[in-house]
C-alpha cells in the first residue's frame, strides 16, 4: 500500500488548495482579497420544478504576476501558473469562477423563488504534464486520481448540507472545454438536480414495488447482453446502455450491491475502475483515430429526501461523447432540449460492436499493474500562504 500525502493550503483570496504528493514547501503568492460574488444565486422554475444557477461570475481579482525566474505559462494549470506556482504531482483547488460557494451570498428578493448557491466547485489536476488524458496517464497517476476523487468525495459528504457530489470531466472543444491540460471537476450540491432526483425516485419506486434493487437488475441485464458489451471487468460492467441518449455512450457501473460511492470501493475495485476508465478513453481515441470529446460523470449515491443515502444506487462512470461518426456531431436540438426525448441516430448494439472491436491489448490496462494508494492528511501547514 502506498501513502499519498495531502496538504491543505489557501490562496490569498481564501480558496482552498489541496496538494497531493510531493510538495517543496513553497508558499502561495498573495493573489488578492476574497472574491465577492454578489449576483450568485439559484432561481426556481415552477413549471419544470427545477433550479437554475445564476452565475455571472467575473474575475474581479488580478492574476498572479509572473516574475523573472517564474514566467507565467500560457496554461493556468501548468506548474508555475496562477493556481499552482510550484511543482506538483496532483492537486485540487476551489474554482476561481465558482457557481456554488460554501458561504454563498444571500439570494436577492425577486418576484419568484430564489435560494443561495450553496455547494462547492473544485478543479482536479490529474498531472503536471500538459498533454494527456485518462488513457495516457501512468498507472501510478491514474491510481492517484481515483484516490483523490475518493478522498474529496469522502470529505465533502461530511458536510450535512451537501446532498450530491458530482465528479466529472469535460474533455475536448466539442463539449466546450477551454483548457486541454488533463483535469476534471467536482461540484457538490445542497439539493438534487432533476436527473439525480429522478434516478433516486426510480430506485425507490422499484424497491417499493418489487422489494429488489433496480441497479442490480440493470447490472444483470447488462451482463447477459453480450451485444452491448464493450469490455469485461471483474468489478464493473463496461457497456453501451440499453437506451443511450448518445451514440457512443458507455457506462462503467459497479457490479457489487453496496458499492454506491467512491469511498465504498475496495482496493481491488479501485484498480478495476482505473483499468476500465483507461480502456474506455483509449477506445474513444482509437475509434476515429483522433481524441473523441466527451462528458464524463461519476454518479455517486446522493442523499435522498428522507436524509438517507440512496440505498440501491450503484456507482457509475458515464461517458457521453457528442460524436455520431468521425467529424460528425450529434446536436442537442429542439426535441431533445424542449421535450426531453433524445433521438439516437444509431443502434446501440451497432456502436457497442464498433467500440468493442477496438484493440487496447498493448496499453497496459491490466488492473494488476495499478498500485494501491491511500491518502493521508499532513497536518503541517508550513508554507501556506496568504492566510
Ligand atoms: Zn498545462
Ligand atoms: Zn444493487
Amino acid at each position: 500500500m502506498e501513502t499519498l500525502e495531502r496538504r491543505e493550503l489557501r490562496h490569498g483570496d481564501g480558496r482552498r488548495l489541496f496538494v497531493y504528493g510531493a510538495y517543496d514547501g513553497q508558499s502561495l503568492p498573495d493573489d488578492g482579497p476574497d472574491g465577492e460574488w454578489p449576483a450568485l444565486h439559484l432561481r426556481h422554475d415552477p413549471l419544470s420544478d427545477s433550479w437554475v444557477a445564476i452565475s455571472p461570475a467575473r474575475n474581479t481579482r488580478p492574476q498572479t504576476a509572473p516574475t523573472q525566474d517564474r514566467p507565467a505559462p500560457s496554461c493556468p494549470l501548468c506548474v508555475g501558473g496562477p493556481e499552482l506556482p510550484f511543482p506538483y504531482e496532483a492537486a485540487v483547488f476551489e474554482n476561481r469562477f465558482p457557481t456554488l460557494l460554501a458561504e454563498p451570498p444571500a439570494p436577492p428578493r425577486l418576484d419568484g423563488r430564489t435560494a443561495p448557491s450553496r455547494g462547492r466547485c473544485e478543479v482536479v489536476l490529474y498531472t503536471p504534464t500538459h498533454e494527456g488524458s485518462l488513457a495516457t496517464l501512468t498507472t501510478e497517476e491514474l491510481a492517484r486520481v481515483v484516490a483523490i476523487w475518493t478522498d474529496r468525495s469522502e470529505e465533502l459528504w461530511t458536510d450535512p448540507d451537501l446532498r450530491a457530489v458530482l465528479v466529472f470531466e469535460n474533455r475536448g472543444e466539442d463539449v466546450g472545454a477551454t483548457l486541454s491540460h488533463p483535469h476534471g471537476q467536482i461540484y457538490a450540491l445542497d439539493h438534487l438536480p432533476v436527473h439525480l432526483e429522478r434516478r433516486v425516485g426510480a430506485l425507490a419506486a422499484h424497491r417499493a414495488g418489487t422489494g429488489a434493487c433496480l441497479s442490480c437488475e440493470v447490472v444483470a441485464t447488462d451482463l447477459a447482453a453480450a451485444t452491448r458489451r464493450v469490455r469485461e471487468n471483474p468489478s464493473f460492467t463496461v457497456q453501451v446502455p440499453f437506451a443511450p441518449d448518445w451514440p457512443f455512450e458507455v457506462h462503467v457501473r459497479a457490479k457489487r450491491h453496496g458499492a454506491r460511492r467512491l469511498p465504498d470501493l475496495t482496493m481491488e475495485e479501485r484498480r478495476d475502475l482505473g483499468a476500465a476508465l483507461r480502456e474506455v478513453v483509449h477506445i474513444y481515441d482509437r475509434l476515429f483515430d483522433a481524441p473523441m470529446a466527451y462528458l464524463m460523470a461519476c454518479q455517486q449515491a446522493p442523499v435522498a429526501d428522507d436524509g438517507t443515502v440512496a440505498v440501491d444506487w450503484h456507482l457509475s462512470f458515464e461517458f457521453l461523447p457528442p460524436n455520431r461518426g468521425p467529424d460528425k456531431l450529434k446536436m442537442r436540438a429542439t426535441v431533445e432540449t424542449a421535450a426531453g426525448l433524445f433521438i439516437n441516430d444509431t443502434e446501440p448494439e451497432t456502436t457497442a460492436a464498433a467500440l468493442a472491436a477496438v484493440s487496447t491489448t498493448a496499453d497496459g490496462a491490466d488492473a494488476a499493474t495499478f498500485p494501491d494508494i491511500e491518502v493521508e492528511a499532513t497536518a503541517d501547514l508550513a508554507g501556506a500562504g496568504g492566510t
